[in-house]
């Protein structure tokens, strides 16, 4: 799976962002508009957190409804 590296500001740390899956991406039109365009959205891999944004502009970025936080592996 393509990653990229950028700067979270919600881990204000450089981490691994991966694309959305679908189901995420449904997640955020329910909250930003059927219109919004997720084709580009990218999300922090950290454990635990929310963040998305498309792939240059963190700006338009927003975090994820809780049920898809990542918790830890067992
Ligand atoms: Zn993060």
């Amino acid at each position: 799976m393509t990653e990229i590296e950028r700067e979270c500001p919600t881990c204000r740390s450089r981490q691994r962002f991966r694309r959305l899956n679908t189901a995420e991406q449904s997640a955020v039109r329910e909250k930003k508009g059927p219109r919004f365009y997720v084709g580009n959205l990218w999300r922090c891999t950290a454990v635990r957190c929310l963040w998305y944004q498309p792939y240059l502009n963190r700006g338009k970025g927003g975090l994820l409804p809780e049920g898809f936080r990542e918790e830890a592996a067992p």
